[in-house]
């Protein structure tokens, strides 16, 4: 939806709005060239969404910019949200186990998902920061203080939103607390190809500022190459996701299901003891 349109429709109704545009937009998209793996819709493309601004471009930020196919014309699933699903359908234990799972910030076509799955207790949260809307089952949590015990979760699910968090640090703390040893995260972010070191200037609060020099009004800084380091400082094993190399058991070809190329896959496992470096 155009950003102007935005500004001047309460998201509340125009949520609704844009889906029905969106549903009958979706017509002109039938066709078999893409497949969602979400909702296992087939289209000629998909719906493109973002939008560039210079300081996306110029850093190369994986995560941000436009995209030509990338919205599933029925579910909404984004790129993004369709390489996590396809991760945690084919390569992990995911679709398999009982598992006690916490969904951050849980993107809406993950969300309505995962929650009908039988095999998962499925915790999803946000912090109802101005802005994000979020279905009414989704908890209220704050990621610097999750109300949870130490070694909870089998799974950590928070995307794209480290990003938005000064204390980053602390965050992925708190993460790395909530999961049981053993326990895996999915920590996406927009990551700049340019970058070696992350890019973070908490002086800079003003939204237009922040667009200007992070890619987005409510970001805080831009990782760079050193975004794992980050993680590992917080106490995980990281392991990087390729999608070439990685997704053996997706079936193929890769390029039916519309993902970035580009984007790789933060895979962060809790330790099972301290000294266990997996
Ligand atoms: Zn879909």
């Amino acid at each position: 939806m155009n950003k102007n349109l935005k500004k001047i429709i309460p998201y509340p109704v125009a949520r609704p709005v844009k889906n029905i545009w969106l549903g009958i937009r979706g017509l002109y998209y039938i066709g078999n060239n893409y497949e969602c793996p979400v909702c296992g819709h087939h289209f000629r493309k998909m719906l493109p969404g973002g939008f560039d601004l210079p300081v996306i471009k110029e850093k190369q930020i994986i995560g941000g910019g436009y995209r030509e196919n990338d919205i599933c014309p029925y579910c909404k699933s984004t790129d993004r949200d369709r390489f996590v699903f396809l991760y945690l359908k084919y390569e992990s234990n995911f679709f398999r186990n009982n598992l006690l799972v916490l969904h951050v910030a849980p993107e809406p076509s993950l969300y309505r998902f995962f929650k009908k799955m039988k095999n998962l207790q499925y915790y999803p949260v946000t912090k109802y920061q101005e802005g994000f809307y979020y279905d009414k089952s989704v908890r209220k949590a704050d990621l610097l203080d999750l109300n949870f015990e130490e070694g909870t979760f089998d799974w950590v699910l928070c995307n794209h939103v480290l990003e938005h968090i000064p204390e980053d640090a602390k965050a992925m703390s708190e993460i790395f607390r909530v999961l049981k040893p053993g326990g895996h995260a999915i920590l996406q972010v927009p990551v700049s190809l340019k970058l070696k070191t992350t890019y973070e200037d908490f002086s800079i609060t003003d939204p237009a500022e922040r667009e200007k020099h992070f890619g987005q009004f409510d970001h805080v800084r831009i990782y760079g190459s050193d975004y794992p380091n980050r993680l590992e400082q917080a106490g995980f094993y990281v392991k990087i996701i390729n999608q070439e190399n990685d997704l053996m058991h997706v079936p193929p070809p890769l390029t039916k299901y519309a993902l970035n190329s580009k984007e790789k896959l933060f895979l962060c496992t809790k330790p099972n003891s301290i000294n266990s470096s997996l």
